[in-house]
């Protein structure tokens, strides 16, 4: 490790990478020979199970002309985690965060700083994906959410928009800024602002491994974006609260209207079954949105750490 002053800092999440991350240090190589900028790799190995570790190891251990950190967790941490922790440690004037898949390719790190250099009132260029890879139910589903979190929250998310971006050391210190334990790093980015100009990229076919997002594990993301970044649910619970208690008000007087022309006494069973599920339910929904936000605001007083690093080389 040299103590040169360091231009960028590539933040690089792994989890479960042990065949991708040489390849992606050897690319990133290739691609920023003789660039005139000096860089580092972050590499945050986030609780792999597989080598992933012992292959960053090697690499640290081997390529001594390079700036390599390797951070890793306890455990498994999750994404955003990872990010986190590369940026608190980056050393560089600028960081980008870069899956280690090489999905996202290295050259279009060359655009991101290129625009940068190019405009320096550009605080953050963001990479988003013009056509999506997976299926059109899939794509379309991503679409409504972002479409509904645009409606619900005063943050803008832009549809597509991924966490391949590069930012400047303004914007590293205003996310760090920010210690909260749920992270939802795309809401993060927007919430802090700053000139962010956005490029389409094309995700490429995973080098090797497998995509860790299930579709249980993107709906649990999509709705810890929107608890995070809005009210709008418990919002939602008060007016459903109140239309449905108005909604039976009426009901009742219908039904004692009826009565007093027709002379027919109440009974209608099925009636009061309906409501009585009607009403519970709606309860049970409010009670299920207040214990969503609830749960939130009892782990962040707990204040735990986002993570908890094993082994940090290159510190
Ligand atoms: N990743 C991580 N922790 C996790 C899940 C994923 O650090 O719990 C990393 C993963 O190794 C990869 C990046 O985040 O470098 C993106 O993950 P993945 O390729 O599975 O997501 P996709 O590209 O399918 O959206
Ligand atoms: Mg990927």
């Amino acid at each position: 490790m040299s103590d040169k002053k360091i231009d960028l800092s590539l933040i690089v999440p792994c989890f479960n990478e042990e065949n991708n991350v040489k390849l992606f240090f050897g690319e990133v190589a290739k691609v920023f020979a003789g660039k005139d900028f000096t860089y580092e790799f972050v590499f945050v190995d986030d609780g792999s199970k597989d080598e992933t570790y012992k292959n960053l190891k090697e690499l640290y251990d081997n390529e001594k002309n390079y700036n390599i950190q390797v951070i890793s967790f306890s455990r498994n941490f999750g994404k955003e985690a990872a990010i986190y922790a590369g940026l608190n440690n980056a050393k560089g004037e600028k960081a980008c965060v870069i899956d280690a898949d090489l999905q996202q390719r290295p050259e279009v790190v060359l655009s991101m700083l290129d625009i940068m250099k190019n405009d320096p009132d550009v605080d953050c260029v963001t990479a988003y994906q013009e056509s999506r890879s997976e299926g059109k139910a899939m794509s379309s589903v991503k679409s409504m959410f972002y479409k509904f979190i645009n409606k619900v929250s005063d943050v803008e998310f832009k549809d597509g928009a991924s966490d391949f971006r590069l930012f400047n050391r303004n914007v590293i210190d205003s996310v760090l800024k920010m210690t909260e334990y749920h992270r939802f790093s795309k809401g993060l980015f927007s919430w802090v602002g700053f000139n962010t100009v956005y490029i389409p990229y094309t995700a490429e076919e995973r080098a090797t491994g497998e995509s860790k997002w299930s579709v249980m594990k993107l709906m649990k993301y999509a709705l810890e974006g929107i608890i995070s970044f809005s009210t709008f649910p418990l919002k939602l619970s008060t007016f459903v609260g109140a239309f449905s208690s108005i909604a039976s008000v009426i009901y009742l007087l219908i039904v004692l209207i009826h009565s007093l022309c027709t002379g027919v006494s109440i009974t209608g069973t099925t009636g009061i079954v309906f409501l009585l599920l009607f009403i519970g339910g709606i309860q049970l929904l409010c009670l299920g949105i207040l214990g969503e936000y609830l749960s939130k605001i009892y782990l962040e007083a707990k204040d735990r750490p986002v993570y908890l690093v094993k082994n940090h080389l290159g510190k």
